[in-house]
């Protein structure tokens, strides 16, 4: 089967490679459809992910076409949905209200293919859906009954799912609230929708690119703010009689965007980390105000989703039309141009891809 490899960093390898057969927990996705996601770019550009080659795409939809013969959560035929995080509803995480945090994330991907040269690889995010076939293990997927389309259920496998994830669960948004968003990608952009949804009253979006300043106005957002030559924490308080905002959600990543978003919040507001950046990086924040200033600094991995519960629950938002997934996907791409769709990305001429 044809997939899209990424060995150490550069671009993407498109090799012709033998599909391994399913093991007992394992469930196989003929030609699904994948997202690009800015982790891709990042990864293409830097490396930095997994070390080894492996087949990448982290979320992917599809449906099933061969299970293994323990295998309970999907059966062939069954429309499924990829996303990045797994949920095995047994480890303490999941029985305790953090799938999150599935103890089974940290298991070795399963191998999903061979190379011609022998070597073994492995999904990216434990899904792979960057190739002709996508295996997975159970665990690894949420069963899906909509007739939304692909291109739209694939968003919530990663940035749409975890930026409604990071305002509706992560963050307590009451309705009424100031809600702030730094950062205006696909992640930022679902947020935006999301704080809506919770009925927010006011939605502050934050971007440099211009279309994506006026796309969060058409999606929620009641204010804009170009950062280029802005000072945003002036403008956020000048928007809020001088408060700050009640949730700040830090939609871009690294020490110094998580450092600035804890001055945009209100005192007793949340600060939602929600981009990520390198390893190394390390965060400082101000003691005192962190003691005493009621601020909550909240992690926010795939936006606290509960995949099995939040996915087709998100999946009934875009039925319903309270949100809008079609306007984060700006094109689909086959797989041979994966690459092609990351230049896009990478150089923000477009939002969200689809690959397949
Ligand atoms: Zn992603
Ligand atoms: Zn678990």
């Amino acid at each position: 089967m044809l997939a899209a490899l990424l060995d150490g960093h550069g671009d993407f390898l498109l090799e012709d490679v033998e599909p391994v057969p399913p093991q007992p927990d394992e469930v196989v996705v003929s030609d699904p459809l994948g997202f690009a996601c800015i982790t891709d770019c990042i990864q293409r550009r830097d490396g930095g992910g997994q070390a080894a080659p492996h087949v990448r795409g982290h979320a992917g939809t599809g449906v099933v076409t061969a299970v293994g013969s323990a295998v309970t959560r999907v059966s062939v035929g069954q429309r499924v949905l990829a996303p990045t995080r797994p949920m095995c509803e047994k480890c303490f995480w999941c029985r305790h209200g953090q799938p999150e945090q599935c103890a089974t994330a940290a298991l070795p991907a399963p191998v999903v293919a061979i190379r011609a040269d022998g070597t073994e690889l492995r999904g990216s995010a434990r899904v792979g859906s960057f190739a002709e076939q996508m295996k997975v293990r159970e665990t690894q997927l949420v069963p899906i009954d909509s007739e939304i389309s692909d291109e739209e259920l694939v968003t919530l496998g990663c940035g749409a799912g975890g930026g409604l994830g990071a305002i509706l669960n992560t963050a307590t948004v009451t309705p009424g609230s100031t809600v702030l968003v730094v950062g205006s990608g696909v992640f930022g952009l679902s947020a935006v929708q999301g704080a809506r949804i919770a009925g927010a009253a006011r939605i502050i979006a934050v971007d440099p690119v211009s279309e994506r300043r006026t796309l969060a106005l058409a999606l929620g957002a009641t204010d804009v703010i170009d950062p280029t030559g802005t000072d945003v924490g002036e403008a956020v308080r000048e928007l809020t009689e001088g408060r700050g905002a009640c949730v700040v959600l830090e939609a871009i990543g690294g020490a110094e965007h998580q450092r600035r978003a804890f001055d945009f919040a209100r005192l007793g507001g949340q600060i939602v980390l929600g981009g990520f950046g390198k390893k190394a990086d390390e965060v400082t924040f101000p003691a005192n105000d962190l003691a005493m200033r009621g601020k909550q600094v909240l992690s926010c991995q795939f936006g606290s989703v509960n995949i099995l519960a939040d996915l087709p629950r998100f999946a009934g938002f875009i039925e319903s039309g309270d949100f809008d997934a079609k306007a984060l996907v700006s094109a689909r791409y086959p797989l041979e141009s994966v690459n092609a769709a990351l230049d896009a990305q990478d150089s923000l001429s477009i939002l969200g891809a689809v690959i397949g």
